[in-house]
């Protein structure tokens, strides 16, 4: 009863949300979140109202990567009112979970219940797109975000160069697929590195492993980002890169990757 009740609420705020993209990854610390942020800021850039989802329950990065950590949540009844950043509105399990240091030591059912409940209480109202950040991998919680958003536009896959990241994208595929959600394409991070002093980007690692999956798994490939100190950097200071280093080469290339979404 409760339920279903809870499914009704969540149908009734997803069907005012035009677009719904979902940013997933096969492991944890590869870009997925900093992919996730500079998408929804290209987005929103463009006039779109968009909103920025938040439910890796394990590491939510979004607050920290907008500045937003000492936000206080304001509800309305049973509501979640999402917080904005300039015309961007963001949600993050991490706002509700409110204790950051302490690690999230729930068993499965309890965290799958405050996922759903957490996605049925949020009130976006009417948008253009919505991006989601997942949890990593392909476990049972992106299983249950994947399921309760129904009607998902495409999931984008991050992943970094190595063999090691890559093997895991197959898997994540194979997720996508058996759930009939479209693929949008790979985004292949940490792609050779800009050096701060010249701007010219080197490769130091093995790379190209996400361009071969692509290929061999017939998904649309939708290029590399390099890794970026200025990246990394933006990250912590909650200034989002895109629009903190919008000038830059990585900057341009980024534009180049999102640009098909
Ligand atoms: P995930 O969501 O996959 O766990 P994050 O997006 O949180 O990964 O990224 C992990 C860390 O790496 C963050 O501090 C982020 O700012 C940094 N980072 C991500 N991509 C790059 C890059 N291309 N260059 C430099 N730092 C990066």
């Amino acid at each position: 009863e409760k339920e279903n009740r809870e499914q009704q609420r969540l149908q009734s705020r997803l069907c005012r949300i035009k677009h719904k993209i979902i940013v997933l990854s096969g492991k944890g610390g590869v870009g997925k979140s900093m992919v996730a942020v500079n998408l929804a800021i290209s987005l929103a850039r463009s006039g779109k109202r968009v909103g920025v989802l938040d439910v890796d329950i394990h590491g939510p990065s979004i607050p920290t990567m907008l500045g937003l950590e000492n936000e206080k949540l304001h509800g309305d009844g049973n509501d979640l009112l999402p917080i904005s950043y300039g015309n961007l509105m963001v949600m993050s399990i991490g706002f509700v979970l409110n204790n950051h240091d302490e690690a999230l030591i729930w068993r499965g059912p309890r965290k799958i219940a405050a996922i759903k409940q957490f996605l049925a209480d949020v009130a976006w109202g009417d948008l253009d797109c919505l991006v989601v950040d997942s949890p990593p991998g392909t476990g049972d919680e992106v299983l249950s975000v994947c399921q309760l958003i129904d009607n998902l536009d495409g999931a984008i896959l991050v992943t970094t160069p190595q063999k090691i990241a890559a093997i895991d994208v197959r898997k994540t595929v194979t997720f996508c697929r058996r759930l009939q959600v479209p693929i949008l394409g790979v985004v292949e991070n940490m792609n050779g590195f800009v050096c701060p002093k010249c701007g010219e980007i080197t490769s130091i690692l093995p790379e190209g492993e996400g361009r071969k999956i692509a290929q061999d798994m017939e998904i649309p490939f939708l290029g590399s980002i390099p890794i970026d100190p200025d990246i990394a950097w933006a990250g912590d200071r909650g200034s989002p890169f895109l629009e903190q280093f919008a000038d830059s080469r990585t900057a341009e290339i980024m534009n180049r990757v999102v640009a098909p979404l």
